[in-house]
């Protein structure tokens, strides 16, 4: 191939573990704990870090390494750090970066354990947080910055009220004031939008969802430029988050087929919301990429297409929305995203339960929201079962 740089699209597909004596065409799974030394002297230069190699599967993998040498290759990162869900990927990030006294900016429309981690577990060790609304004006977001703030953190679109935060304001912010920007990217994935271009200096993945995008294993990563992953490296290898290989080893095949499908869920949800939007049973609508979406335009400089995600509010609030859940035949009801097959979820009565009504009010989350993760089903079909249902929970 010469000097030709192939596209983050072929890269995901033709990145590959080194093959073995076997001639293997696809990657085999590499179910290991720990690895043999060639020597006492090569033992010795491992553990002093003078050469690389594989030592115990808590630190390297060849299945993890690989499914982590593709996100990077997607997300235009210098390194990264697989981890056995996204709230590991989350966790270690925040842990290995805080220190008492330090403060992060988030963005108040937060991943629930996310905010968990936030309000309930790092305010016990001394790390204070201030949440900024997602419809704030760039001064409200320097407002919130103080000198001990280390990180800002966002979630673009937010889960599920589907606001945009502006990624290239952000990462001007941050970079005049020196606070790392951590981005959330788990809705979206590296095929839809590479928030390393705007200026964040870590990315964070949920592989669980659109990654696998067949609901079968949890994963995360924590991807950056090589100085920043190298203390978060440092941490995750002595807590041990680690992600196992056989959920690398499925990850990454199912990193062979991201665009193809992230393709079909966007394109499935524009038509799916396109038709809803005209329902006589549906007040409002939610998708980036409807005209109609307030940040339509910062959609489109930001986002390749409009992702999986669909949000709509049923008329007639809270006993509507659960009678429609009920009546929804083919769409399964369930808190994943990210699956082949569409998934309905009634965040105020479920995934955001716990907080006040004022809270959800303040994140968009009113009563008769339902949630859809588009799967990847004739898409006619999808509009049918929920059109048949709104009509029975009338
Ligand atoms: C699911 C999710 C997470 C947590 O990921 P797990 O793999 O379930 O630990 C974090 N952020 C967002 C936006 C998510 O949707």
């Amino acid at each position: 191939m010469s000097d030709w740089k192939v596209s983050p699209e072929t890269a995901a597909i033709r990145t590959q573990a080194e093959r073995t004596s076997q001639r293997e065409h696809s990657v085999p799974l590499y179910l290991t704990s720990s690895y043999v030394f060639d020597s006492a002297e090569h033992a010795r230069a491992l553990f002093a870090e003078e050469v690389e190699g594989n030592v115990y599967s808590r630190y390297s993998n060849p299945n993890v390494d690989e499914f982590i040498r593709k996100l990077c290759l997607m997300e235009g990162a210098e390194a990264g750090v697989a981890t056995a869900s996204g709230m590991a990927a989350i966790f270690a990030t925040f842990a290995a970066l805080l220190s008492s006294g330090d403060h992060v900016v988030a963005s108040r429309a937060l991943f629930g354990s996310t905010h968990h981690l936030l309000t309930r577990v790092f305010s016990r060790w001394g790390i204070e947080h201030t949440y900024v609304d997602a419809d704030a004006s760039r001064a409200d977001w320097e407002a919130a910055i103080r000198p001990e703030t280390k990180i800002l953190f966002v979630e673009t679109p937010s889960n599920p009220g589907l606001a945009l935060l502006d990624l290239e304001m952000l990462g001007g912010i941050c970079r005049e004031r020196g606070v790392i920007l951590t981005v959330d990217n788990c809705f979206t994935t590296p095929y839809l939008q590479q928030p390393i271009r705007f200026g964040a200096e870590i990315v964070l993945h949920s592989a669980t969802k659109f990654i696998d995008g067949q609901g079968r294993v949890l994963g995360g990563a924590i991807l950056g430029s090589e100085a920043r992953i190298a203390e978060i490296r440092s941490f995750a290898r002595n807590t041990g988050p680690s992600l196992s290989a056989f959920n690398a080893w499925v990850l990454s095949k199912s990193l062979e087929t991201l665009a193809v499908r992230m393709d079909r869920h966007a394109a499935n949800a524009l038509d799916f919301a396109r038709a809803l939007e005209s329902s006589p049973d549906v007040e409002r609508v939610l998708y980036p990429f409807l005209e109609s979406h307030p940040q339509y335009e910062l959609a489109r400089r930001q986002m390749k297409a409009g992702g999986g995600i669909v949000a709509i509010t049923v008329k007639g609030g809270l006993d509507r929305a659960r009678r429609f859940i009920d009546s929804l035949e083919l769409i399964s009801h369930s808190p994943n995203l990210g699956d082949t097959r569409t998934i309905a979820t009634h965040p105020s009565s479920t995934t955001h339960s716990k907080l006040t009504e004022e809270e959800r009010q303040s994140v968009g989350i009113f009563p008769g929201l339902i949630r859809f993760s588009i799967g990847l089903e004739d898409v006619n079909d999808v509009i049918h079962d929920v059109t048949r249902a709104l009509e029975s929970s009338r």
